[in-house]
């Protein structure tokens, strides 16, 4: 390919919107251009990369034996409604009428299409297990599109779904696409680790999310050196040991006139977080809830969640918590709220807490020493893990502590059980023609994710460095003099040469400085750069130098070999 037919065209300044350094390489390099917000097309290089990321997921996914399919992106609303995610699943679903007024939504994935497709096609145990596969275009309406492809309204996925006669089935089919995901990423030239996660709407059973540990990622991992436990701070389990607090004196009012964070207050006392009780009101399902958490942590929502057994918790409105406890947020607490049927649930590092402070449910004012079991109504049974891990906790694993990284979701493998089968009558026939239920799980690769994951993996401060396997061209010859015969024959003679063998290359053949083209190759970032010019080949050859590696390892290297050493370094490369 030339330079000059291939449509690339590279940016000197930062997009204006980027906050993270792959979404600022992306556009700067040509890979794709934004259309609108969370909305992007790919250019001719963006797509040569997810052409070649869809190959690897295709390749594995066929390898582990699953089928390709592909089903419509605009789904009926009729699907949704079986299994009652039409109403739930929120403002992130797309949805559209038809001109027959009939609604419908784009596809923000299809649990419900592929089951109800299954159910029609798969009526006996002689034809599972079965996994299908598709890579398609999801929709979501997300809160806040950023960061490129990485949260973008549009974005490509392999969504596969694996149904199977019975648990231990269920079980291999996990087993095996959690292995073919560990070849997807590696083979991206991507270092993604299984973390432990929290099923959310999709089921309550076993899920794991394949992360990409970067400071740009928007999930927090709990990460053990001691014994490899990884799971999502959604999930992370924490069991302190309760509080050991002695007696204190009977509780008493403290006027704290404007200080409503724990920061604020704790400054205006004098005193550590810690010794603060922060209560926050909830909405679940409808219903409020005091929610009681250590003075320095935060509510995990998630736990919160699966702990109620609500469907929706949300922080209440203001009204909501002034009817409650008779204050405004900043000033609320478990002792004597103004409704006292209200419902209190506290998070077990404050079991036996004593000698704290919490918000005295009048403006203005807190409780210092309250008793927690001595002052409140939380019953035994009202106290939960349902405050967020943080750094230094004790792994609930082995006990050491734990640390807290970032991380990139690339991918996540679901058991699914009969949530969706059921719903659906999905059912098959066993050898002794009982009628028995499929068993589901559902497996997601974010594909567009994964191609920016990877730059922000690996990449400079010159550009992208993309990995042979994914990379849109894997030698670019810098071609200085396009006008002097002799080199641009040499050129065309390499790239035919390197094509023969399997690598793809591109010639730059722009009439531009050096300086140009080495800037452009390295902010594109082609694995290796090959340098053909006049004044080189009169002084005995070409030079080659990978992306990776810096100037003084370039190779000179004889035209006539130079096919050869750039094909075995790309070969090495691939090997990893
Ligand atoms: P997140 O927690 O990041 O919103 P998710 O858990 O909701 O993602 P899944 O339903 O598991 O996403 O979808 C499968 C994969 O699709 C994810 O692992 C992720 O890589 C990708 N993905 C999800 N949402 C987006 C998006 N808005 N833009 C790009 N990729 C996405
Ligand atoms: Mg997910």
């Amino acid at each position: 390919m030339r330079w000059t037919k291939s449509l690339i065209t590279t940016l000197r300044d930062n997009p204006g919107d980027a906050e993270i350094d792959s979404h600022k390489l992306l556009v700067r390099a040509g890979l794709v251009r934004k259309t609108a917000g969370g909305l992007y097309s790919y250019l001719p290089l963006g797509m040569r990369t997810l052409e070649k990321i869809k190959r690897i997921v295709k390749e594995e996914m066929d390898r582990a034996g699953a089928l390709e399919i592909v089903m419509p992106i605009l789904q009926p609303a009729e699907l949704w409604r079986t299994t009652g995610r039409w109403d739930t699943m929120g403002a992130n679903m797309f949805k559209l009428r038809d001109r027959a007024e009939r609604e419908a939504a784009l596809g923000p994935t299809a649990e419900e299409e592929v089951t109800d497709l299954v159910k029609g096609v798969v009526g006996s145990y002689r034809q599972l297990p079965v996994t299908v596969y598709q890579i398609q275009w999801k929709f979501r309406d997300e809160t806040r599109p950023r960061f490129g492809l990485m949260r973008s309204k549009e974005f490509l996925m392999k969504d596969a779904y694996s149904f199977d006669r019975d648990a231990e089935g269920a079980d291999r089919s996990y087993r095996t696409m959690y292995a073919a995901y560990e070849r997807i990423f590696a083979r991206c030239g991507l270092k993604a680790v299984p973390v432990q996660a929290d099923g959310g709407d999709m089921g309550d059973s076993m899920t794991h999310e394949f992360h990409v540990l970067a400071d740009a990622g928007e999930d927090g991992i709990a990460w053990c050196e001691g014994c490899g436990y990884a799971a999502n701070l959604e999930k992370a389990g924490r069991t302190p040991p309760p509080a050991d607090d002695g007696p204190c004196p009977p509780f008493e009012e403290v006027a704290t006139p404007g200080a409503k964070t724990i920061a604020q207050v704790a400054a205006f006392m004098g005193l550590a977080p810690e010794l603060f009780v922060k209560s926050l009101v909830y909405s679940c399902d409808g219903k409020p809830v005091m929610v009681c958490v250590p003075g320095d942590r935060d509510v995990n929502e998630v736990k919160l969640k699966r702990f109620l057994g609500a469907k929706t918790v949300a922080l209440a409105d203001f009204g909501a918590v002034l009817r409650a406890t008779g204050a405004n947020a900043g000033f609320v607490g478990p002792v004597k709220p103004a409704d006292p049927a209200l419902r209190i649930v506290a998070d077990s590092a404050l079991r036996g807490a004593a000698g704290r402070i919490t918000g005295a449910n009048k403006d203005g004012f807190h409780l210092k020493n309250v008793d927690l079991a001595r002052d409140t109504s939380i019953p035994a049974g009202g106290y939960a893990d349902l405050a967020t891990a943080a750094a230094g906790d004790a792994c609930p694993n082995c006990g050491k502590p734990i640390a807290v990284k970032r991380g990139i979701e690339v991918g996540q493998v679901f058991k699914l059980g009969t949530k969706y089968t059921e719903a659906f009558k999905a059912t098959y026939k066993n050898d002794k023609l009982e009628e028995k239920t499929m068993i589901m799980g559902c497996y997601g690769v974010g594909v567009s994710r994964t191609l920016q994951a990877v730059i922000e993996q690996s990449h400079d401060k010159d550009g992208i460095v993309w990995p042979a396997s994914i990379a849109p061209y894997q030698a670019c010859i810098c071609l200085l003099d396009p006008s002097a015969p002799d080199a641009a024959k040499v050129a065309d003679e390499l790239e035919q040469a390197l094509e023969a063998r399997g690598v793809d290359t591109i010639i730059d053949d722009r009439e531009e400085r050096p300086g140009v083209k080495f800037k452009d190759a390295d902010l594109i970032g082609f694995p290796v750069r090959v340098v053909v010019g006049s004044k080189g080949l009169a002084n005995g050859g070409v030079e080659i130098k990978l992306r990776r590696e810096d100037k003084s390892k370039t190779r000179i290297v004889p035209p006539s070999g130079a096919a050869e050493t750039v094909a075995a370094l790309i070969e090495a490369e691939m090997r990893g």
